[in-house]
């Protein structure tokens, strides 16, 4: 049977200042904003989404930005890092960027044979890079990171968590993931094992429990082909006991969600649409878009979100 997940979707993270961080994945890791709307569950809330160009699922770390919120505490029962993919020798290029922007990086690390380094965002983000050869997707840049350099979406995940094994279990026997290697406490999983798909446990027994706030994950989504394979996911998760919610319309795709034994916010989202149905691929993420039902609302929805403008020039 052909695999109902193939890996990671989307992970959206909760941020401060709407600018800030619209700067920070445009101008410092040149990611492509490719979509500008609301949170759909809180109007008043943006939901930026970047990219590759045209926001491949894999490659979309999406926010929700509250200005002056307090920030979170990275801990247990959280996704605490992202890791996105960069080619084998762009470590060196990336320490020297983010030292630009006085953005401090870890030393470079080795895990599983890779190099990888680990740095923050100003809302106190888990960021890591992952340098592999192991990646064909070309990745997507403003024009002034240089083309062997760029991000090219995700490698990974990382699951903070108290125990490892009903959140492996949901992993392995319900959604196509399958146990890869363990190192150092650090458990890895895979749909195929390549950057996109990797989700890592590592396991915190006597951990604080993190706090959701700015700078921390709200959850992570999973990519499923299209409605009929997202109805299976959602049927063998409702048969064996997850409590799932019902199919929600995000207008790029719909979504499903659930949350796991370990207390992470899972959702499993559809590769179609994308995001090229209400923009046109060369103007993606550059106007406010409305979902139906709130665009008849924008008079009232518009005005009390701070204006952002891209910014990326003055990232060169
Ligand atoms: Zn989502």
């Amino acid at each position: 049977m052909a695999a109902l997940i193939t890996g990671i979707h989307h992970i959206t993270a909760i941020a401060g200042n709407p600018q800030k961080n619209v700067d920070f994945y445009t101008g410092i890791l040149g990611l492509r904003l490719v979509k500008k709307t609301i949170n759909f569950d809180s109007p008043d809330v943006y939901h930026f989404y970047f990219g590759d160009e045209l926001g491949t699922p894999g490659t979309v770390f999406t926010t929700f930005p509250f200005d002056g919120a307090r920030k979170g505490t990275k801990g247990t029962g959280e996704m605490t890092y992202t890791a996105f993919s960069v080619s084998i020798d762009s470590l060196g290029y990336w320490k020297e960027r983010l030292a630009k922007y006085n953005i401090p990086t870890s030393d470079v690390l080795t895990r599983f044979g890779d190099k990888l380094i680990r740095f923050e965002d100003h809302d106190g983000m888990g960021i890591e890079l992952v340098a592999n050869n192991n990646d064909s997707r070309s990745g997507w840049t403003y024009g002034f990171i240089p083309k062997e350099h760029v991000i090219k979406g995700f490698y990974g995940a990382t699951l903070n968590l108290k125990a490892k094994e009903l959140t492996e279990k949901l992993l392995t026997q319900f959604m196509d993931y399958k146990f890869l290697a363990e190192e150092e406490g650090r458990y890895r999983y895979g749909t195929e094992g390549k950057p996109g798909d990797i989700v890592d446990i590592v396991i915190d027994k006597n951990g604080r429990q993190g706090v959701q706030s700015a700078g921390t994950i709200h959850h992570i989504a999973f990519r499923t082909a299209n409605s009929a394979t997202q109805l299976e996911v959602q049927q063998i998760l409702i048969n064996n006991g997850y409590h799932v919610t019902e199919v929600k319309d995000r207008n790029y795709f719909t979504s499903i969600y659930f949350r796991e034994p370990g207390g992470v916010l899972f959702e499993i989202a559809t590769d179609e649409p994308g995001f090229a149905i209400d923009e046109d691929e060369a103007h993606l993420g550059e106007l406010l878009k409305l979902p139906d039902w709130a665009e008849v609302h924008r008079d009232k929805i518009e005005p009390k979100l701070a204006k952002v403008q891209l910014n990326v020039e003055k990232y060169v």
